[in-house]
């Protein structure tokens, strides 16, 4: 019994459907090129052909598109110029521009996860066919194009012998695993594509051990690491689950590492290095200092590179019956038998998938905007649209615990250039660079800048921090930087600043302090009498109210002065599903619920290992560790051919391969001339010696509420 799809009749479809008098029309349309048709009774618009630039504001900073027309038709669309994020935006921006021509109109579907860059594309497109002489009407005939094709592989019966709900890090880790020990996968994800919170990431993944690590000369111990990772905190941590994230870190970046993900040098993590920024910028000498782990960068810096090197292994798999997946399908509910073992999952179209083991890898909240005001009043969201937090309320449904759910991880300094609290980071200033004040709402200073930022932000009123710099601080440094840690786009010559500073809402400018201080809405004399204490403490080399370094008193007296709004950003979650050393989810007795595994974010991916152990990589490295456990525990657990509970997986008729996953879109090579001014820029020596050096853990304020309630529909 196939599932149907159900796409929403298109205008096509109906046209289709509406007899032959439509049907000649629209042939006739086909036959001439594709132009549309002229109004009745009007002479045929023509535009003039030629090609047509345009400049247009995409998610992350201005790109440019060229349009080819000829009289009648949009002949090409080239992306000159891009600096949207590789994976997502260039993507949306190379098959809006392609559908755009193929359809020969500009209403074609909003690509999934990526509205903003589509709306943008097409108004760009439009703008350019405005100059040629299009009229309004002449390219925005409805010809919906069809959805992104799910791709399931050449089966129409499939019994898998696990689900894994979520394609980022945690369920391409788990979904390879359990391929590579023998076990049929359904892999069910949400989005148009793979990647989660994953493929904003900077890709840095820890781990000690193993095969990989060794390649790029880092002779590295479990032993250490998990000894490190227990030393404090005896209360919080959990013991074997630090066991696990040590031992299996390696063993899981060798998986990814079989399967095609490909690595460039990191750095090395010990007790006085990797933990923290300011020791992995020194130069990662590796011969210098005491470490027993390492991070890797993935390669090209991108967290989205590690989908793309596995992307062929999964075809592979696909190709020989081993592996399904649904693009587009979001999980709501766990199935259970009367025993009240879960047997698979219910998705949001209703349709059923059994498999004696179900694997929860949907990442964490933080796209959950009344979840995280929990917690924030106001903040950015960096990561996937799709942290929704469903599957925690699934979860809970079968018996499930959850512990510190209001622990979230943020950096700071963000621009809300977006002012709706959910949107993803565009703009960000180095809010620790030496030098740079931080004021609170009332204009005082209230905290020793650089330290403990995650914190300060934490506590201050609306969880807002004003910055301030002089432009003798700016010469030193390029302080503004836009797009994500996949595409970090430096401000060069401090553009982007002056054109938030005329805009005025976020970046205040003033030839004296009192001037900007007064745009920001602060209390000027509050203001000026702060940063005269301020320049006072930079004189004596001593910093009466907070303490801070010698080296980082840099006195604030040449204008025009700048004042930066700004707010955290919460890159993670990291409360979730209580589980144990298999990564099954445990009830509230402790006991396991048979069936039922969960790793990476959606397990609380921070104090399952040493509470206050930041370091880099940490976050894929146990959506990785714990993902790559849980696909060989349900393997234990459900050995196969012993009485496994039998599911009939209800499938749809097999498609084409998966137009985002496997189409063939040029990646790497065709975004090599377009390299962005990386990562390791963005994080200089001199910003990360400044960035704050001790973890903190916010916690809410406020009870935590209802759970169920507030799980978006
Ligand atoms: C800007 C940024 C930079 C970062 N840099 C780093 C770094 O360099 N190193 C590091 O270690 N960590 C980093 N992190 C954190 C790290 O990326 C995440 O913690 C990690 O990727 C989470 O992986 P995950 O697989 O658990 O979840 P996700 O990557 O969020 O994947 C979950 C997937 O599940 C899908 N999903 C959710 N609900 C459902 C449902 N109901 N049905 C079907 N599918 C569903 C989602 O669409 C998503 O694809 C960064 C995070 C951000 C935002």
């Amino acid at each position: 019994m196939h599932a149907q799809i159900n796409h929403p009749m298109s205008r096509r479809a109906f046209l289709a459907a509406a007899g032959a008098t439509t049907m000649a029309i629209f042939g006739s349309s086909m036959l001439s090129g594709c132009a549309p048709m002229p109004k009745t009774g009007s002479a045929p618009v023509k535009m003039t052909p030629g090609t047509y630039p345009v400049t247009a504001q995409g998610f992350f900073a201005p790109y440019t598109i060229e349009v080819d027309v000829t009289e009648d038709a949009i002949s090409a669309v080239r992306i000159v110029d891009t600096h949207e994020s590789q994976y997502i935006g260039q993507r949306t921006q190379e098959i809006i521009a392609a559908n755009v021509v193929k359809e020969q109109t500009l209403e074609v579907d909003t690509i999934t996860g990526a509205t903003a860059t589509t709306n943008s594309m097409k108004e760009a497109i439009r703008e350019a066919l405005t100059a040629a002489g299009a009229t309004a009407s002449m390219f925005s005939n409805d010809a919906t194009t069809p959805a992104p094709a799910n791709c399931l592989g050449a089966v129409s019966d499939f019994y898998p012998d696990v689900v894994v709900v979520g394609g980022g890090i945690t369920g391409i880790t788990a979904t390879l695993t359990a391929l590579d020990g023998g076990s049929k996968v359904l892999l069910l994800e949400q989005n148009s594509y793979f990647g989660g919170s994953t493929m904003y990431s900077g890709g840095y993944i820890a781990a000690a051990g193993g095969e990989t690590l060794p390649q790029f000369n880092y002779e590295t111990d479990p032993d250490e690491f998990y000894e490190w990772m227990v030393e404090s905190d005896p209360e919080t941590f959990r013991p074997e689950l630090s066991y696990i994230a040590a031992y299996n870190s390696a063993p899981a970046l060798d998986m990814l590492t079989k399967y095609g993900a490909k690595w460039v040098e990191g750095g090395p993590i010990g007790r006085d290095v990797g933990a923290h920024a300011a020791s992995a910028s020194a130069g990662n000498s590796v011969e210098d200092v005491d470490y027993f782990a390492a991070y890797l960068i993935s390669n090209e810096l991108r967290g989205m590179s590690i989908f793309e090197g596995v992307a062929q292994s999964l075809q592979n798999f696909v190709e020989a019956g081993q592996l399904a997946y649904l693009l587009d399908t979001r999980v709501d509910e766990l199935l259970t038998n009367d025993e009240g073992a879960v047997i698979g999952v219910r998705c949001k179209d209703g349709s059923e998938h059994n498999a004696p083991a179900t694997i929860l890898a949907s990442g964490g909240y933080n796209a959950n905007k009344e979840m995280l005001s929990q917690i924030y009043t106001r903040w950015m969201h960096p990561g996937n649209t799709t942290s929704i937090g469903n599957m925690f309320d699934a979860a809970l449904a079968v018996g499930a615990t959850l512990h510190d759910m209001d622990f979230c991880r943020t950096d700071g300094g963000s621009l809300p250039t977006i002012r709706t609290n959910g949107a993803r980071v565009t703009r960000e200033i180095k809010h620790s660079m030496p030098g740079v004040v931080w004021l609170d709402n009332t204009g005082h200073r209230f905290w020793k800048e650089g330290s403990s930022a995650q914190r300060a932000y934490f506590d201050v009123p609306d969880n807002t921090i004003f910055c301030v710099a002089d432009s003798k601080l700016l010469q030193t440094d390029n302080i503004l930087y836009y797009g994500n840690y996949a595409t970090y786009v430096t401000d060069e010559n401090n553009e982007e600043l002056e054109r938030l500073a005329a805009q005025g809402e976020v970046v205040f400018k003033g030839d004296t302090i009192e001037e900007a201080a007064e745009k920001a809405g602060l209390d000027p004399q509050v203001v000026a009498a702060e940063l005269a204490k301020y320049n006072n403490y930079c004189t004596t080399g001593i910093d009466e109210d907070f303490g801070k370094d010698a080296e980082g008193l840099i006195p604030l007296e040449s204008g025009p002065f700048y004042i930066f709004e700004t707010i955290p950003n919460v890159k993670t979650t990291n409360g979730g599903l209580v589980i144990d050393d298999g990564a099954r989810v445990l009830n509230a007795d402790g006991t396991p619920i048979v069936g039922l595994y969960a790793a990476g974010e959606t397990a609380g991916n921070y104090n399952i290992v040493r509470p206050t152990a930041s370091y880099y990589g940490g976050n894929l490295h146990r959506g990785a560790t714990f993902g790559y456990t849980a696909a060989l525990t349900q393997a234990e657990d459900f050995p196969k051919q012993e009485g496994r509970p039998q599911g009939r997986f209800s499938i749809r008729p097999p498609h084409e391969p998966a137009s985002f996953m496997f189409a063939g879109f040029p990646l790497l090579e065709h975004l090599a001339d377009k390299r962005l001014p990386g990562h390791r820029e963005a994080y200089s020596p001199t910003y990360s010696r400044w960035r704050s050096r001790a973890s903190c853990r916010p916690r809410a304020t406020k009870p935590w509420p209802n759970f169920s309630r507030m799980i978006q529909a």
